[in-house]
């Protein structure tokens, strides 16, 4: 992505806005939970808005969008799904957005699970997954199966080691500390926990990640590993969709240890 610039814009509570701005100024915008904080990035980064892209229908990605497209001129890009009522190029798994301002191009990935009409963005070696791969974790499953979430992940897990990985929301040290409780060997793991600790102090965002990090720290990624089938393996022999299942059930219930 030489000659890119790739800004994480934080809002809401824990949500990162992602903007992909191209040489010449134009950029586009993902997952607008709210405008503000994406107008005062604009004005900041002298970028200019050229589209948005949608991942999935929650509020706290789509909030800000149709008063960021009203004001601009950018051309919303989301997901079929009703749910979603905003003018928009509806887009699905193998499509391709091709924009002019931003110069920029994108593979549409379907990733079912977190919600159905989920949807990832893929391009210039960024990746844009909203709430699915969360870096050391994955979104919770609203609508879909855990058949369906680890196919999604899967699906992402298989692009270049070296892919920017911006997702939707700053969950790192919560989920390093979960991660640790399975995985307490991993030094990939341990390094990305105090890292992402550091970060935090310093009120800096940890993201984005790159997948050849997550395929070493994160367990949702790592559900074939030694240390995770012994982590999670009881009894009988589980299958790998049972393994997920059983992983994302812990997480559900977790709760980050008292400082
Ligand atoms: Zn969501
Ligand atoms: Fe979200």
């Amino acid at each position: 992505m030489t000659d890119l610039r790739l800004i994480a814009v934080p809002a809401l509570t824990d949500n990162t806005i992602w903007l992909l701005a191209d040489a010449a100024g134009a950029t586009v915008v993902v997952d607008p939970g709210e405008a503000a904080p994406v107008f005062a990035a604009l004005a900041r980064e002298r970028v200019r808005l050229g589209a948005i892209l949608i991942t999935h229908h929650h509020d706290d990605h789509i909030g800000g969008a149709a008063e960021l497209a009203a004001s601009t001129g950018a051309i919303i890009h989301a997901p079929v799904d009703a749910r979603i009522g905003v003018t928009a190029v509806r887009v699905g798994d193998g499509d391709h957005v091709v924009l002019d301002a931003p110069k920029l191009r994108f593979e549409v990935i379907a990733i079912p699970g977190h919600t159905l009409s989920h949807i990832a963005y893929y391009g210039h070696g960024v990746l844009f997954c909203g709430d699915t791969l969360f870096s050391v974790g994955c979104g919770r499953l609203f609508e879909g199966s855990p058949a369906q979430m680890l196919a999604s992940l899967d699906r992402l897990a298989a692009l270049p080691a070296d892919t920017l990985v911006c997702c939707g929301h700053e969950y790192t040290v919560a989920n390093c500390a979960f991660a640790r409780t399975l995985d307490p060997d991993n030094t990939a793991l341990a390094a990305r926990s105090a890292q992402a600790n550091a970060l935090r102090a310093q009120g800096a965002s940890t993201l984005p990640t790159t997948l050849g990090n997550e395929r070493a720290c994160n367990p949702f990624l790592r559900i074939d590993s030694a240390e995770l089938i012994a982590a999670l393996d009881t009894t009988r022999h589980t299958d790998r969709v049972e393994r997920f299942a059983q992983l994302r059930r812990r997480k559900d219930s977790f709760r980050m240890p008292a400082q």
